[in-house]
């Protein structure tokens, strides 16, 4: 059940609306009127015919909104059994502000028990952050530069000591949070049986602990496909296992070393789908929060794709960019809402509008 907050209005968000960018920009503070108790079930919402939680019309963009109905019309047709989605973790599943705060990542809430070697990581990252975004160096020696700084800074991990219970307390103290709708989109992907993999360059052992802390349950449907850590008897953290997956190599290819969250929280003990299952769920809802986790779906033979990107940061430079790479634009930190809406409008029993 849906509550509509006190003097807020909800405004539907439009999929189909085309917006002049001038108007886009809204300050970071400006009240949010989007409000959902934890009660609100996607399905439950779908079924009775009405969507209250929604994202604000002024930060949905569709670049075009035709094709998009296509698309959207396309994968209903074929059904949920040939449907899978891909999310990036960091600042796609999680807030990129909270309570005026910059949220941190898997990787950035990590505090070892050596000080020192936050330090050391915290440098590392002011060397190769930079190089990161740098638009003048060839994307194969990013990418050797990217595998160089995640191998150094996962060595740093080793060194300087980190034991499970130390990730722990990390999430507990970190400041990250789920955007609103995260838990009732992959509750309602998990009742159509619609697989999630999260991609990320991150820290699987710490995704599963944000997981754990902030969500409170598992889901037999989403997967994680990340670094994975391996502990010895006494939980210290001893070797990572694999290949590394930086922010340039994360996509379908690196699927042979994900292993499925619930294996690490208990409960079922059969992952719904394997691999070779996943590859011919064709048809893929991918969210990111940047233009290189369009990749994601590298490995993948897909038939149709909607993509949907939150624009975190630097809105004016990148939103044309945005707009041309993603199918769904969202901005200003929206909540997951509208992706809730759009799997609803497409696998919901009756013929809904698209
Ligand atoms: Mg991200």
């Amino acid at each position: 059940m849906c509550h509509r907050l006190r003097n807020a209005t909800f405004i539907s968000a439009s999929l189909h609306h085309h917006h002049n960018s001038t108007s886009l920009l809204r300050s970071p503070n400006k009240t949010r009127v989007w409000y959902c108790t934890k009660s609100c079930g996607a399905a439950a919402a779908a079924e009775m015919g009405r969507f209250e939680c929604s994202t604000r019309s002024d930060d949905v963009i569709v670049g075009d909104s035709e094709l998009l109905k296509e698309k959207k019309s396309a994968i209903r047709n074929v059904g949920p059994e040939k449907f899978q989605v891909i999310a990036d973790f960091d600042a796609t599943l999680t807030r990129y502000w909270i309570n005026g705060q910059r949220g941190h990542s898997s990787h950035g809430l990590l505090k070892q028990e050596n000080v020192e070697y936050d330090l050391k990581r915290e440098r590392l990252y002011e060397y190769y952050h930079p190089l990161e975004y740098s638009p003048t160096i060839p994307i194969e020696q990013k990418a050797k530069l990217m595998e160089e700084w995640w191998e150094k800074s996962h060595g740093l991990l080793i060194e300087g000591g980190l034991t499970y219970n130390s990730i722990r307390k990390s999430v507990a103290d970190a400041t990250i949070a789920f955007r609103e709708g995260v838990v009732e989109l992959f509750e309602f992907l998990e009742e159509k049986n619609v697989p999630v993999l999260i991609f990320s360059a991150g820290i699987a052992d710490v995704i599963e602990e944000v997981m754990r802390q902030k969500l409170h349950r598992s889901f037999r449907n989403v997967k994680i496909v990340s670094n994975r850590m391996v502990f010895d008897d006494a939980g210290r953290l001893v070797s990572f296992k694999g290949k590394t997956i930086h922010t340039l190599n994360k996509n379908e290819h690196a699927l042979d070393m994900a292993a499925p969250v619930h294996d690490q929280l208990g409960g079922i003990d059969k992952s719904m789908d394997d691999n070779a299952a996943l590859k011919n769920r064709t048809n893929v809802l991918l969210l990111g929060d940047h233009i290189g986790d369009l990749g994601m779906s590298d490995g993948l033979n897909f038939t149709n794709r909607i993509a949907v990107g939150f624009l975190n940061d630097n809105i004016e430079k990148s939103l044309e960019k945005y707009q041309q790479a993603f199918d769904i634009v969202y901005l200003n930190d929206a909540p997951m809402w509208g992706a809730v809406e759009l799997v609803s409008q497409l696998f919901a029993s009756g013929d809904g509008d698209l």
